[in-house]
């Protein structure tokens, strides 16, 4: 099982053990000895997918995967998993005989960067000036990308360059370069940055001088660059958020820990009401992050075409989730999150810096929420429905659901639909079936607080240019809304769980919805009662595993 091969590797002398990964975090070296760890158990087979050699076929399991590296070190995950962002263009695209070469080399374990960044345009991918030129039957590539993950290390990069000298959304083609493959001398790395977490990254650049590229470089179609990226982004973005469960799981686990073990007035420290209550209040923040990413993990699958919307939520809000619980968490452990050299504790300020990074690349938080704001009026409640067909919602969240195949021709740039918040209604009158204690009350509030939300988005109409903070702010809450008709969405699907830990008595389910409602700025009773509760679960047994689910079947075999 992946898991208990990654804590074997934590024990000391271990490729994974805290204290090499720290020295390594300290002199800003590379942790070589974990990654080539991942590549002997084969986790790149995963980044490639089942229809060309790898054993990428569902998404849940390379977040899975993902996940449990980044629990144990954020910066080892962010190193290798960048393989799976760098090469999604290929995948996306599915030219068959780059793809077939480039998963050969990815299984043998090559990385992939992805440059995207100028120094010059940062977000703004339109205002990229790498350019590639005609030259006989290849390009000449000129130009830089910095900052990037293993621009470095990685053996190939695939870069979005400017194709057509007026830019614009046809005057950019995405290139997949092998460094190896170019003349001496056309391809130089700019150095590594310093970096505030995430140190031992490889975060360097790439500078092209008339480097040439075969024909068979370009992925996909001149002038489709920018489209393919924005459809690739919507893939990376919710394997990404599988970093932030990580770090939630590491700080959670030093959490349980310290309340456990700390005595402050003669008396557990667990005993003060409010550390109970904090620590809950974090393990409902993880399972809210865990309902959105899993939700979006089969909506890939199951509503490609709405997953420009689900991707952006998801992306915005899981990140945020997650910073928020380490806030707690630094809280709860007062000096202990801040002193680095305390045995046990110390990871918890690397863990709280590392995962900074998170809602940063990939498209930041206040990227993807604008994105999702710029697409609301699109998804006003009108329109709704007009592309609903396949199963519902509550069927394709059933855990032993098999996912539908992963077709990235079916993914979209703008959703005119989003299929989990359309279903709240539904939901909610099926929770009432089978309500646990209050669960009830809440998502009746939360219905109420669509409804409302519907209203505003009704009134909008498309605008040109940036939104506006308003739109921004509406965003923020059909983010939250959508996080709460996620997590209805789970429950209802899975009544075998229901007898299960966190599921006893709805009692993740309420959290999460007491969380979603105070997003919206209400105050749902009973708050405190129920995150004191999380909190004593975690102190339990249970608190072992902070997760609505195992692990997929395949991947913890
Ligand atoms: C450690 C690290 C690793 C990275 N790895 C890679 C990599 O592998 N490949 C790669 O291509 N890039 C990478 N990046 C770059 C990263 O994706 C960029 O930071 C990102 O593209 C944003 O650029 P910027 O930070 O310069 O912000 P800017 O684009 O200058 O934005 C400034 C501020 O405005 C906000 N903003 C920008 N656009 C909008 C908008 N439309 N609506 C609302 N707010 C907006 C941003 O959130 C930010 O707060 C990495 C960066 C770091 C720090």
């Amino acid at each position: 099982m992946f898991a208990r091969e990654v804590d074997a590797w934590s024990a000391p002398g271990g490729p994974f053990d805290p204290a090499l990964l720290t020295a390594h975090d300290e002199a800003e070296t590379f942790p070589a000895e974990a990654c080539a760890a991942l590549d002997r158990w084969g986790l790149p087979d995963y980044y490639v997918p089942s229809r060309f050699g790898g054993r990428l076929a569902r998404l849940d399991e390379v977040h899975a995967l993902l996940r449990t590296v980044a629990s144990r070190d954020l910066t080892v995950a962010v190193a290798h998993g960048k393989t799976f962002l760098g090469a999604a263009s290929v995948w996306t695209a599915g030219d068959g005989e780059t793809a077939a070469s480039l998963a050969r080399h990815i299984m043998a374990g090559q990385a992939v960067a992805w440059g995207l960044t100028e120094p010059g345009g940062g977000s703004d991918l339109l205002a990229g000036e790498l350019t590639a030129a005609r030259d006989g039957t290849g390009w000449r590539l000129t130009g830089r990308k910095w900052p990037v993950n293993n621009a470095t290390r990685g053996r190939f990069v695939c870069v979005l360059a400017r194709t057509d000298p007026g830019g614009g959304p046809r005057g950019f083609s995405v290139f997949l370069v092998d460094k190896r493959a170019t003349a001496p001398g056309t391809v130089r790395h700019l150095p590594k940055m310093p970096t505030h977490g995430i140190r031992s990254a490889d975060i360097s650049g790439v500078e092209f001088l008339d480097a040439r590229v075969p024909a068979d470089a370009l992925v996909g179609r001149v002038g489709e660059g920018l489209e393919l990226v924005l459809k690739s982004l919507q893939l990376t973005r919710v394997a990404c958020v599988a970093l932030s469960l990580g770090a939630g799981d590491h700080a959670l686990r030093i959490a349980r820990r310290f309340l456990s073990e700390r005595r402050l007035h003669g008396r557990p420290f667990s005993e003060l009401p409010h550390a109970r209550t904090v620590a809950g209040r974090s393990v409902a923040r993880l399972l809210l992050a865990e309902a959105v990413s899993r939700t979006a993990a089969r909506a890939v699958h199951e509503v490609p075409q709405e997953l420009s919307a689900v991707s952006a939520i998801t992306k915005a809000l899981v990140p945020t989730l997650v910073q928020g619980q380490l806030r707690l968490v630094g809280e709860l452990l007062g000096a202990r999150g801040f002193l680095t050299g305390v045995e046990g504790y110390g990871g918890f300020a690397k863990v709280e810096r590392d995962h900074q990074i998170v809602g940063i690349f990939d498209g930041s938080t206040w990227v993807n929420r604008s994105a999702l704001a710029s697409s609301l009026p699109a998804l006003r409640p009108g329109r709704r429905q007009a592309t609903r067909v396949g199963p519902p919602v509550h069927e394709w969240l059933r855990e032993e659901h098999e996912p539908a195949p992963l077709d990235p021709h079916r993914l979209g740039v703008m959703a005119r639909d989003n299929t989990v918040l359309g279903s709240l209604g539904d939901l909610v009158a099926r929770l009432a079936t089978d309500a646990p204690r209050g669960a009830d009350r809440l998502a009746a509030r939360l219905l109420e607080a669509q409804s409302e939300l519907d209203g505003h988005i009704a009134a909008l109409r498309p605008t040109a240019g940036p939104p506006p903070t308003a739109t921004m702010r509406l965003a923020e809450r059909y983010e939250w809304c959508h996080a709460g008709a996620a997590a209805l969405a789970l429950w209802v699907a899975n009544p075998r769980h229901h007898d299960r830990d966190w599921w006893r008595d709805g009692l993740w389910l309420r959290g999460c919805l007491t969380l979603v409602l105070e997003g919206l700025g209400a105050s749902p009773p009973g708050a405190a009662d129920v995150f004191d509760e999380l909190g004593s679960l975690l102190l339990g047994d249970a608190g072992d595993r902070v997760s609505l689910f195992g692990m997929p079947a395949e991947v913890s075999a």
